[in-house]
């Protein structure tokens, strides 16, 4: 049995810089230290917008995104940039669906930020229908920017495309109070009035509220304020 991953960059050693594990250096467009040699996939680091930083993140999500990027940058120039990752990933283990985006609690602080979550558990969809399941939503936070960070999902329906929701709030440095009341839709089947992403962003905001934090940051007012 194997945990983990190794970049396999023994080809262009001493050639292009790397990190301390050997992941190939780049910058947003995928170009090494060397400008004649771009890197995609599981050889080389991702920009990972939670943090700001570049990690060692080797999933197929950022190898095709990557490769697409060094094809046209090669062929057209630096014209297409890298828009970064959450790491979002999902996986369903023994019939229950376990999705992630960002940073987990621990992890944001290890980061040094001043990060707090809220663990939301309820039902994907109403009681009152023939049937549901316990969900489980933790959402991570940073206390003073209210910027999310990140969100672990764990539930036996197929929850995974609310990890790729929060994924794009994240990108989008959108805050608690954003998700909080942002249009989600609404039909029984489906899930309640609030969706349970509003549902655990509200919780969010009123933890901080209880906790004398209550500076509401809104980054995405639709065109309304215009
Ligand atoms: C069990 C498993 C499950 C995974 N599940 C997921 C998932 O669900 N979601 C997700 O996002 N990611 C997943 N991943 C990660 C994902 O597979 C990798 O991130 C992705 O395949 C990386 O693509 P790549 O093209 O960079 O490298 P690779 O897919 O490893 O391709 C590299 C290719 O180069 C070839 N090669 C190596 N050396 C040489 C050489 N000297 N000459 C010629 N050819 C060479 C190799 O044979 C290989 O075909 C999983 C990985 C594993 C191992």
């Amino acid at each position: 049995m194997t945990t983990g991953f190794m970049p396999v960059t023994e080809l262009l050693e001493y050639q292009v810089d790397m990190d301390r594990h050997g992941a190939i250096l780049v910058n947003e467009f995928c170009q090494t230290s060397n400008p004649d040699i771009y890197a995609a996939g599981d050889c080389c680091v991702s920009h990972f917008n939670p943090t700001g930083e570049s990690v060692y993140a080797p999933l197929a999500t950022n190898a095709v995104r990557q490769g697409m990027i060094v094809g046209n940058n090669v062929v057209a120039g630096n014209t297409m940039p890298y828009v970064g990752t959450q790491a979002t990933s999902a996986m369903s283990l023994f019939g229950e669906t376990i999705a992630s985006t960002g940073l987990t609690i621990e992890y944001a602080r290890k980061n040094g930020f001043d990060a707090d979550c809220v663990q939301f558990e309820g039902t994907w969809r109403p009681e009152y229908m023939p049937t549901t399941d316990k969900l489980t939503i933790t959402l991570v936070y940073d206390k003073k920017s209210r910027l999310i960070l990140g969100a672990q999902l764990y539930c036996q329906h197929d929850v995974s495309q609310s990890a790729n929701a929060i994924s794009i709030a994240i990108q989008n440095n959108n805050t608690i109070d954003d998700l909080a009341f942002v249009d989600m839709l609404f039909q029984p089947h489906f899930d309640d009035p609030f969706n349970y992403l509003n549902l655990v962003a509200q919780m969010a905001v009123e933890k901080e509220r209880q906790a004398g934090n209550h500076h509401p940051r809104y980054t995405a007012l639709g065109n309304f304020h215009n």
